[in-house]
C-alpha cells in the first residue's frame, strides 16, 4: 500500500499530475483544497469555518483538514493506497500523515515538484478549471480546444477565486513560511522523497519521470 503525497508549491502542478496518476494507478486522488471548497458549496459548517481563510489565502487549521483526510482515507476506494494533494502543508499535518500511514502500513513516498517562481506565478494567474468535472486547464500553457469550454463536457471554465494575484502572494507566502520546512521533515524520516523538475517539462514529461521513479519504488517492494 502506497501513500503517495504530491508536494509543491500552489500552482507546481500537483492537481494536474494527480490526475495523470489517479488513472494510471487506480488510487484516489485526495486533495483537501477540492474538499475545502466543496464545503464551502455546499454550505457546511466546516464550509464556513473556512472560508474566510482560504479567500485571504492562507492556511487553515490543522485540525480541520487532519479530520477531513483521516476521514476520506478510510473510505474503501482508499484501502489499496492513495495520492495526497496539498497535503499535509505543516509539520503537524505531516506527523498527523506519518501516524495515519503507519496505521495502514502504508509506504509513503514523496514527489516534490521543482518549479520556477516566475513560471509559478504565469501558470496560476492563467489557470482554468471546469466546475462540473475538475479538469485543469492553462489559457497559456494547456488550453482547451474550444478557448473557455471544457473539453470533456462544454461547461463555461473558471478562474479560482483565489487565483487572484494578491491573494496568489499570500499563498505562496504561507508556502515558504509553513510548508517549505517539510522538505527537512521528509528527509528525516522513513520516507522516500523524489524531486522532480516540473517547470519547463510538459505535464507529459513530468508525469513520464514521476511513473519512472514509482516504478522502481514498485520493483523494491516486490510488486
Ligand atoms: P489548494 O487547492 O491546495 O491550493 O488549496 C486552496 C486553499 O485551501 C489553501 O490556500 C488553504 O487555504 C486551504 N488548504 C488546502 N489544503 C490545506 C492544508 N493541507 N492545510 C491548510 N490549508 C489548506
Amino acid at each position: 500500500m502506497i501513500a503517495l503525497v504530491l508536494f509543491g508549491s500552489p500552482g507546481s502542478g500537483k492537481g494536474t499530475l494527480s490526475q495523470y496518476l489517479t488513472e494510471w494507478m487506480g488510487v484516489p486522488q485526495i486533495s483537501t483544497g477540492d474538499m475545502l471548497r466543496q464545503h464551502i458549496k455546499a454550505g457546511t459548517a466546516i464550509g464556513s469555518s473556512v472560508s474566510g481563510r482560504m479567500r485571504a489565502g492562507t492556511l487553515v487549521s490543522d485540525e480541520v483538514v487532519n479530520r477531513l483526510v483521516e476521514e476520506r482515507i478510510s473510505e474503501p476506494d482508499a484501502n489499496k493506497g492513495f495520492i495526497l494533494d496539498g497535503y499535509p502543508r505543516t509539520v503537524d499535518q505531516a506527523e498527523e500523515m506519518m501516524r495515519l500511514a503507519a496505521g495502514r502500513k502504508a509506504e509513503v513516498v514523496v514527489i516534490h515538484l521543482v518549479v520556477d517562481y516566475n513560471v509559478i506565478i504565469s501558470r496560476l494567474t492563467g489557470r482554468r478549471v471546469c466546475p462540473v468535472c475538475g479538469t485543469l486547464y492553462n489559457a497559456v500553457s494547456r488550453p482547451p480546444k474550444t478557448p473557455g469550454k471544457c473539453d470533456l463536457d462544454g461547461a463555461a471554465l473558471e478562474v479560482r477565486e483565489d487565483d487572484r494575484e494578491d491573494v496568489v502572494r499570500a499563498r505562496l507566502e504561507e508556502y515558504e513560511r509553513r510548508t517549505m520546512p517539510l522538505i527537512e521533515f521528509f528527509r528525516s524520516r522513513e520516507t522516500r522523497l523524489f524531486a522532480v523538475e516540473a517547470g519547463n517539462e510538459s505535464p507529459e514529461q513530468v508525469f513520464r519521470s514521476v511513473q519512472a521513479d514509482l516504478k522502481n519504488v514498485f520493483e523494491m517492494a516486490g510488486r
